[in-house]
């Protein structure tokens, strides 16, 4: 098989967070009781007139401030005239000639080092209503018209089905950080198209692409794009060619499918929308949104590295929601391991927010608590085999890591003449495994470790068993 390039543009689309929609007053909330958030604006009542809400630009901006875009400080609204039964206008207001905003750069970790994803336009618009099919019937929820969406579209850039699902997870952090989104994909909150040709290396005219649409998971944007990169590529080699067309994503069958055939790009027959002025936007306004911006994931990221030198995997792990970030930060401020706190997280603090489906902020083991914990072992006072132990009953019970020791008696045993007498006994018990031993079969040094544990409850210092028994042996030895 000849060696083939992947080239993939994506459009998302982003709904914002605001209070109400984006030309009207009713709630953006449209998980209410099917169109009950209406008005005759919403519903493209004749005679209506729109009014747009500060805040949803406000929320446009920040994004492409955060991703280093440019804003148009004039921008013009325009009509995409189409038809369609959840669009009661027959035109969805949108951005066209003079969009809000242009360029920018996201970055994403790959396996082999970071790229920069380039984006080509930034604008705002309106959601359409949502249509649901009954057994007998076929309905419109109109609660969704009006709710104001960013739209992102990146550049022809993406080399990889596993690119394109880094960029897509990277964005939905970033509106998540931003708080602009819920980037619940699930949901509808962030949606996902894809534009997906290949060619042979070399080759320097694009190849034909095809839309791939209905990627509503995270889960299966990797999956669906690959499958249509390869099925471009097995169609070529077979001496065939890719039919321009917008194609589906089978979660049931794991396949892409024809939806139509596109001759030709539909003409929506843009215009500037007569009932709403251009959009001009004020400087001073513009740098207040910027100078609010959080730390953004992948600066989050750097600077775990740089200030906890734990590696760039862990940070990326760390820093995949903001509370996430906050709770190992608290964390190891109060510990002089970074890195153990990472392990501690990335282990049994992730497994009990997965089996409890909860956030950071619910767990029982608070950041402080977590840490007091990390230094008992650090210090000696408990092995990290117990510590295990004492973790789960303080996600259980939200206890101190010291209390439970105390009140289990689980203080790792010091002494080291407490522990020299379990080894004497654990030796005087093994005679044919200590000929073994001296026979040269060094392996059995671990079966005595193991037994000294054993008859110490696992509460023995394994560093001090370790030293005193080496000595010990090594003794005998000579
Ligand atoms: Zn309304």
């Amino acid at each position: 098989m000849s060696a083939y390039e992947t080239i993939i543009g994506l459009e998302i689309h982003v709904q914002l967070l605001t209070e109400t929609k984006i030309f009207c007053a009713c709630r953006n909330q449209f998980e209410a009781e099917t169109s009950t958030n209406t008005c005759p604006v919403c519903l493209g009542m004749p005679g209506s007139l729109p009014v747009l809400n500060k805040k949803a630009v406000e929320l446009a901006c920040r994004f492409i401030l955060a991703v280093g875009g440019d804003i148009n400080t004039t921008s013009v609204f325009a009509r995409k005239n189409y038809f369609y039964p959840d669009l009661p206008k027959g035109y969805q207001i949108s951005q066209h000639e003079l969009p809000l905003g242009k360029s920018g750069t996201i970055r994403v970790e790959t396996d082999d080092g970071t790229s920069g994803v380039k984006l080509q336009g930034i604008h705002l618009e309106e959601d359409a209503g949502k249509s649901f099919h009954l057994e007998d019937s076929s309905n419109i929820d109109f609660n969704r018209c009006g709710t104001p969406l960013l739209e992102i579209v990146t550049m022809p850039v993406i080399k990889s089905a596993h690119e394109a699902y880094l960029f897509l997870n990277r964005i939905r952090q970033i509106v998540q950080y931003l708080e602009i989104s819920s980037g619940d994909m699930e949901k509808g909150a962030l949606r996902c198209d894809a534009n997906v040709s290949v060619r042979p290396e070399g080759q320097h005219e694009y190849g034909i692409r095809t839309e791939v649409k209905n990627l509503n998971s995270i889960r299966y944007v990797e999956k669906a794009l690959s499958y249509e990169v390869n099925r471009q590529i097995n169609l070529l080699e077979q001496g065939g060619f890719v039919v321009q067309e917008t194609r589906l994503w089978d979660e049931n069958n794991n396949r892409t499918v024809t939806m139509r055939t596109k001759e030709e790009s539909p003409d929506y027959r843009y215009f500037p929308e007569p009932d709403l002025p251009p959009m001009k936007l004020d400087n001073e306004w513009l740098e207040e949104i910027r100078d609010a911006i959080p730390e953004l994931p992948h600066q989050k990221i750097d600077r775990f590295v740089r200030e906890y030198s734990i590696p760039q995997y862990d940070a990326a792990v760390l820093t995949s929601t903001v509370n996430l970030a906050d709770y190992f930060e608290q964390t190891a401020k109060l510990c002089k391991n970074p890195k153990q706190v990472s392990n501690w997280i990335m282990t049994e603090v992730m497994k009990t927010m997965k089996d409890e489906k909860s956030d950071p902020e619910d767990l029982k083991v608070s950041p402080k608590n977590l840490a007091g914990l990390i230094n008992n072992i650090e210090n000696g006072t408990i092995s990290g085999k117990i510590a295990k132990e004492i973790f789960a009953e303080m996600a259980f019970t939200g206890k101190e890591s010291d209390e439970i020791i105390a009140a289990r008696g689980l203080q790792q045993i010091t002494d080291k003449k407490v522990i020299e007498q379990a080894i004497k006994q654990v030796l005087s018990e093994n005679p044919a495994n200590l000929k073994r031993y001296f026979d040269g079969q060094e392996k059995l040094f671990g079966y005595f470790v193991g037994q000294v544990m054993k008859k110490t409850e696992g509460k023995a210092s394994p560093h001090l068993v370790n030293q005193i028994l080496k000595d010990k042996l090594d003794g005998r030895k000579a």
